[in-house]
């Protein structure tokens, strides 16, 4: 499927999450030679290419300096492009020059914003290498850090905030520090289904359900491979989680659903789109409140270990500064998985063959597998690091899950080139990536129909509206299957043959792949359709942790001072982990470590 190139102003419900950025400078800041920086004093627009699209800004200059940098419009993945908006204008106004950093992990929007300002200031006539000039001649050296904290936490994304605030609920002085020149990790990028055997939710739903059930089908479905010690303690403390984020005033849905491959529902969702809630309502607020500091661009470089114990970690500046930081009480690994590390991948993938880059990842691009490199270098077990799990459902350019447009397991089926169904779609994830790899060009469709997108503004997990994706040409809209069938260009009689027996399944026949998980026909226009390849979703391999979750070494023994929790652990998921266990995995273990971490001397 082509996708359609956006030149007229995009502005979704998302988008208005990042946009507008406009900021305003002094620019008074030179000593050096100004004679040849002068601008024509005025307005100027100018676009370069963005990830997803052009991306349009005004620039605002009077004689001598840049006043403002306004984004006018763009269509840059939220979550991932903010840290862009929000530092890149600010720096170009802060430094007067167009040689500024991009930010790590939003390089494509840093330079679209870059090449954009350079081609407004152009238009002012300003020479541009003597603006650049004199701010490097501006320029002041960046001096080391060294901090001392009570717990220090790596890893700003669903663990380490979990990690953080329990921390400090429990007495401690907490620092974070995030390499990313943002909070949130893959959690503020996730459809975030989070499964807990729920009391209420599920009762009102008649859906019937148990921690019990829930740790059987999580052990079960990694193939027992899992820690069970380590699975009950996921399983059984799941739904406290959620009342916790509740407590800290995080909302969710009332009604829980079936995630992809979480084979029941008990996924709970958000009231606010993608991670949103879980740090706009709860961790952002919290930390802000309690003056808990996030030291962004810091990344973490080696764990400082003094007579056996973890007391600390080292860790480089945005400038290349050295940070050094000590931590009284314990150190609190939340750094991630490894599924953007293509290395990594290829190094110890033990299921798939190849994960080179052909293959796409839903990751956020700092899943790069520090805290398991680093933990290892001091002597952490590490367990299960050739499970690697893919999904079905990556965007075919990007691998993301943007554009994803199953709202559930129940209602859509997949499709493949030549027109059939070829899984039971209610399987597990490497069930149904297995199954897919087998189908022409690893590719698929989803198709679902009204019950699905019950109106054009219907959004998908991923805050996106169905009529966004069918006008950027992401989704086909159709009154008719056979119409449907024409534009996915497969074959017409066995789409409808491939339909009609889901629907014979759904009024109680037996499905053709063993399908239990049914709600409504595929029967009602209008039907849509969305194409789908494999992509790297989750690392199921890490650092070994007990049910403390303190990190053991290789002899078995705990590393004293260190704690791990979320994807840079190992252990619990076996084989496969079930959608909608990593939410309530990063939060149940994100608090023991805190908490552990906390009482720790
Ligand atoms: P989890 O789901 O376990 O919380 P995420 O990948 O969502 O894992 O979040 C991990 C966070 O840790 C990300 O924000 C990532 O950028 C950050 N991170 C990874 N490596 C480092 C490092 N070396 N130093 C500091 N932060 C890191």
């Amino acid at each position: 499927m082509k996708r359609k190139k956006l030149s007229t102003v995009i502005i979704s419900a998302l988008m208005t999450l990042t946009i507008a950025t406009s900021l305003v400078g002094c620019g008074e800041k030179s000593t050096a030679d100004d004679s040849a920086i002068t601008f024509k004093a005025g307005t100027y627009e100018a676009t370069a290419k963005g990830h997803n699209a052009d991306l349009k800004l005004s620039v605002t200059v009077d004689e001598t300096s840049i006043k403002e940098i306004n984004i006018l419009e763009h269509n840059e993945s939220p979550g991932i492009s903010d840290p862009a908006f929000d530092k890149v204008p600010s720096e170009i106004i802060d430094t007067q020059s167009v040689n500024v950093d991009t930010i790590s992990g939003a390089t494509v929007s840093s330079m679209a914003i870059i090449t954009a300002v350079t081609e407004a200031l152009k238009q002012s006539g300003v020479d541009i290498d003597a603006l650049n000039k004199r701010a490097e001649s501006n320029e002041v050296a960046v001096e080391d850090i060294e901090k001392t904290t009570d717990v220090l936490v790596i890893g700003a994304g669903g663990a380490g905030m979990a990690a953080a605030v329990t921390a400090h609920q429990n007495g401690a002085e907490v620092l974070i520090i995030e390499k990313m020149g943002k909070v949130g990790g893959n959690t503020m990028i996730s459809g975030t289904a989070y499964n807990a055997a729920d009391p209420i939710r599920q009762s009102a739903q008649g859906i019937e359900d148990s921690p019990e059930k829930h740790y059987e089908q999580t052990l079960s479905g990694g193939d027992n491979l899992g820690n069970p010690e380590l699975v009950k303690v996921l399983t059984d403390n799941a739904y406290s989680g959620i009342e916790w984020l509740e407590s800290l005033g995080m909302q969710f849905k009332d009604e829980v659903f079936t995630v992809l491959g979480g084979l029941w529902p008990r996924a709970h969702k958000p009231v606010l789109p993608l991670g949103t809630g879980y740090f706009e309502q709860a961790y952002m607020p919290y930390l802000e409140e309690n003056n808990v500091e996030v030291m962004l661009e810091t990344k973490a470089t080696e764990l400082i270990v003094e007579d056996g114990k973890v007391v600390g970690v080292m860790a480089e500046g945005s400038k290349g500064n050295k940070v050094t930081i000590k931590a009284n009480n314990g150190v609190i690994l939340a750094t991630g998985g490894f599924g953007a590390n293509v290395e990594m991948r290829q190094e110890y993938d033990g299921i798939w063959g190849t994960l080179d880059n052909s293959i796409g990842t839903t990751n956020h691009p700092g899943a790069t597998g520090d805290g398991v490199v680093m933990a290892e270098a001091i002597g952490a077990e590490l367990v299960g690091m050739d499970k690697i799990q893919l999904l079905p459902m990556g965007d075919p350019e990007t691998g993301s899950l943007t554009g994803n447009i199953e709202q559930g397991v129940e209602d859509r089926i997949f499709i493949n080139k030549e027109g059939n169904r070829f899984v039971d779609e209610g399987e597990r994830r490497d069930v149904m990536t297995k199954a897919l790899f087998e189908q022409t060009d690893d590719f698929m469709w989803i198709v679902v129909d009204q019950h699905s997108y019950p109106t054009g503004d219907t959004k998908n997990n991923f805050n996106e509206t169905i009529d966004e994706l069918v006008e950027a040409g992401r989704a086909y809209k159709a009154d008719t299957l056979e119409e449907l069938a024409e534009m996915m260009g497969v074959d017409k009689d066995n789409f409808i043959n491939a339909v009609n027996k889901f629907n014979e399944a759904v009024d109680g026949a037996e499905d053709e792949f063993g399908r239990t998980l049914f709600a409504n026909k595929i029967d009602t226009a209008p039907f849509y359709a969305a194409s789908r390849k494999p992509t790297v979703h989750h690392t199921m391999g890490g650092v070994k942790i007990n049910t403390n979750a303190e990190v053991v070494n290789t002899d078995g023994n705990v590393i004293s001072g260190l704690f791990a929790a979320g994807e840079v652990t190992g252990g619990i998921h076996g084989s496969n982990r079930l959608g909608g266990n990593a939410l309530a995995d990063i939060t149940v273990f994100g608090r023991i470590a805190g908490e552990n971490a906390a009482k720790a001397k």
